[in-house]
């Protein structure tokens, strides 16, 4: 199942670049990958690239298009965990990091900050300590309120922030790469490490099951996002990439009018935790109710996206579907916390459990070539 973002970019031609004895080859072209070849390259190593598919068909032009600073915990709760000083050098580092993605992005990233939204009242005093918390330590940060017609009490705005079109960043940054010598092969699955040639590999693959992690195979667990795209609505509602109720719903509205709303897998946890590109009807059912809801009206859903190609439910089909939505935070707090009863690796982050737990299970491992037996893999 392809994605709208990569319909809707075309894909680069690369330069074929011949990489003779690289330094290190890497697996995996999504944004871990090809941002990893970029920084390789430019300290001077010699870097090939391998992808099952093409750059950017994996998770990273599936996503919900929010470039955000931060970790996948709020602020005021790195603050209790690392100390206010680490807390506060690692949300610099990420900020620098958006600044730097923003300088090799063009028109794939827009500046437009996004709005962390609180859905009741409950989420809107935890939203506030972090609100308070960024204020202390001197990171900008607004405080909104009555948004979406009053549906949410509350929001911080992260001015910074960005909306991104994935599919064309991460081209992009392979194009950059490209030119800086790094070898992409794409539609090549590497189905070994001992038949790359460098002395290093780095494992990029996210979620997929690569075959490649040997004894760490299993430790990831693939779990599914859905998303949906609709067609361009004739009105500009949301200038900025939203989130809210912990993260688990999330949307953009692109320049030409479309929205792109994503989440709800908790309504159907179980059926979730999957490397299964295929929407389901529950969820899909749930994010075109939200998505009518949050216009004011039911839209057309695109036609162009595979990502959420369905037809739009009548209000009849959709009361036959088996979804309830979670009316409180602490609803989704507690299916959060079943999720992580059933499968620890793939639970959701307090903050951001729909966007941002997805850069927590992401994992990259580098894996030293020794020959085997005493092969080490190493995180
Ligand atoms: C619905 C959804 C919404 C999201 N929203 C956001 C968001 O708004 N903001 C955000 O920051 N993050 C978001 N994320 C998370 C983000 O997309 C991922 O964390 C990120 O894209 C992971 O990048 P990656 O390069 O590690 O992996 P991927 O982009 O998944 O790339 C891994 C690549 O490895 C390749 N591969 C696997 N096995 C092999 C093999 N054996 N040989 C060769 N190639 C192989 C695959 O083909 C794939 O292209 C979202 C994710 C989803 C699914």
């Amino acid at each position: 199942m392809s994605s709208w973002w990569l319909t809707e970019d075309s894909p680069p031609e690369f330069a074929a670049v011949e990489v003779a004895e690289p330094d290190v080859e890497i697996v995996g072209a999504g944004i871990t990958g090809i941002s990893a070849a970029l920084t390789l390259a430019a300290a001077g190593k010699r870097v090939r690239v391998h992808d099952a598919r093409g750059v950017a068909e994996g998770a990273s032009g599936r996503n919900g298009g929010f470039a955000l600073r931060g970790g996948a915990m709020p602020y005021d709760r790195a603050r209790e965990w690392l100390g206010a000083e680490r807390a506060a050098e690692y949300w610099r580092l990420t900020e620098q990091a958006l600044d730097r993605l923003a300088g090799f992005a063009g028109d794939a990233l827009r500046r437009t900050g996004s709005l962390r939204l609180a859905a009741d009242d409950e989420e809107r005093v935890e939203i506030r300590a972090e609100f308070e918390a960024l204020g202390e330590d001197g990171f900008e940060a607004e405080w909104r309120t009555h948004l979406v017609r009053g549906r949410f009490p509350a929001a911080i705005f992260h001015p910074d922030d960005a909306a991104v079109q994935p599919a064309r960043l991460v081209r992009r940054l392979a194009l950059h790469a490209a030119e800086a010598g790094v070898g992409i092969v794409e539609r090549h699955r590497v189905e070994s490490i001992e038949e790359l040639d460098a002395e290093h590999v780095l494992v990029a693959t996210d979620g997929y099951p690569s075959g490649l992690l040997g004894t760490l195979e299993g430790l990831i667990i693939p779990t599914r996002g859905q998303m949906l795209a609709t067609e361009p609505i004739g009105e500009l509602l949301f200038e900025c990439p939203h989130y809210g109720r912990h993260g688990f719903d999330y949307w953009q509205q692109t320049p030409d009018g479309r929205i792109l709303a994503g989440g709800f897998r908790d309504f159907a946890l179980d059926s979730e935790f999957t490397a299964d590109e295929v929407t389901t009807a529950p969820i899909q059912a749930v994010l075109e109710s939200f998505v009518a809801d949050l216009v004011g009206r039911p839209v057309e859903i695109a036609c162009r996206s595979r990502l959420g190609r369905r037809r739009l439910l009548g209000p009849r089909q959709r009361a036959r579907l088996p979804v309830r939505r979670p009316r409180r935070a602490g609803d989704a707090r507690r299916r959060a916390s079943a999720a992580r009863h059933v499968r620890p690796a793939a639970a959701p982050a307090a903050r951001g459990g729909g966007v941002l737990d997805q850069l927590r299970t992401l994992r990259c491992f580098t894996i030293p070539k020794l020959p085997p037996p005493h092969r080490a893999v190493t995180r």
